[in-house]
């Protein structure tokens, strides 16, 4: 294992039961957390052991923003599954909390798109059923992702997609009640809102993670949203139309009969979009090459397929 930035010396961040981390590099900065790379220290000796540090400020303005990552921590600390981010632990440390993930070393598929432009066929069979495994196992759980999109699918260091960023996250069912509640709040990047959530009044369930699902194969195979727009009014309009094109099939896009299919499966109105199970068993994912594994490799170039 290849030691971690030593220069300058990496802040120790100790636990109250004694573990100890050495912060390294940042990973990324999000909305209101900075990441870094980190290695686990049991006392002096480093274990090699290396995870994803995300550090965040405890006294977050407003309120409702420190309720928001209350409720990530929450959702997010009861799940186990090998295609969602594994969380190990959170603690307070001084002014900042501290959440210990998984070590996702090779960027999101964003980052990996903004390099390739487009993925090949393959690549988004493996990755979209690996999505579609994460996406059934929240939803038997009754929690709603709502904020699925390339960016927030991250690459483990075997390039497995391991769905993170829990901070949209919804409990749809209470344990007690079992009673579905739709939820109302807007949230959501735009180029990924599934149109219900635009309609005033109306809620929205675990349906909106199934359209992010279709925008997301598209968004690989295409390298832009469907209801790209430079404007957030412009992408509402789009969305509402309910129409998006396909580029010329090209050098510079990557599709199939079988995957515009998959994507006008999903791009529906809500109670027409199939579960995670009807979506990995459509034509694109059968009788066609879906790879056991991706190269590293492929976050630069084509991997080149039987
Ligand atoms: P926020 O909740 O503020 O949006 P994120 O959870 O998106 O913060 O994390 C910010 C950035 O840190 C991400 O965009 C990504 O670059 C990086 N990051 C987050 N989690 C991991 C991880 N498990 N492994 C590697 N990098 C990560």
């Amino acid at each position: 294992m290849s030691s971690i930035h030593a220069e300058p010396p990496p802040p120790i961040v100790t636990e109250p039961d004694g573990l100890i981390y050495a912060t390294g590099p940042a990973l990324g900065k999000g909305g209101f957390a900075i990441c870094h790379r980190a290695e686990r220290y049991d006392g002096s000796k480093p274990t090699g052991h290396l995870v994803a540090l995300k550090i965040v400020k405890t006294k977050m303005e407003p309120a409702k923003l420190a309720q928001k990552f209350v409720s990530e921590l929450q959702i997010h600390s009861k799940l186990a599954h090998p295609n969602i981010v594994a969380f190990y632990r959170a603690f307070s440390f001084q002014t900042s909390t501290y959440v210990v993930l998984e070590l996702c070393p090779n960027g999101s598929l964003a980052d990996m798109l903004k390099r390739r432009k487009h993925l090949t066929l393959p690549e988004i069979r493996r990755f979209v059923i690996q999505i579609c495994g994460a996406v059934k196992y929240l939803h038997h759980r009754h929690i709603v992702h709502r904020d699925l999109k390339t960016g927030n699918l991250f690459l483990d260091e075997n390039m497995n997609v391991k769905v993170g960023d829990f901070g949209l996250a919804a409990l749809l069912v209470t344990e007690k009640e079992m009673e579905v509640k739709r939820r109302t709040t807007m949230c959501g990047t735009p180029n990924y809102l599934a149109p219900e959530i635009l309609e005033k009044g109306k809620g929205h369930d675990e349906k909106v993670d199934l359209w992010a699902i279709g925008v997301i194969a598209y968004t690989l195979a295409v390298g832009k949203a469907p209801f790209h727009a430079s404007t957030k009014e412009e992408i509402y309009k789009k969305l509402r139309s309910g129409t998006y094109t396909w580029p010329e099939l090209s050098a510079t896009t990557n599709q199939s009969s079988d995957l515009r299919a998959l994507v006008s499966s999903l791009l529906v109105p809500e109670e027409q979009r199939p579960p995670p199970d009807q979506i990995v068993s459509q034509n694109f994912f059968r009788f066609a090459y879906v790879p056991s594994s991706i190269p590293t490799s492929a976050r630069e170039q084509a991997p080149s397929w039987p």
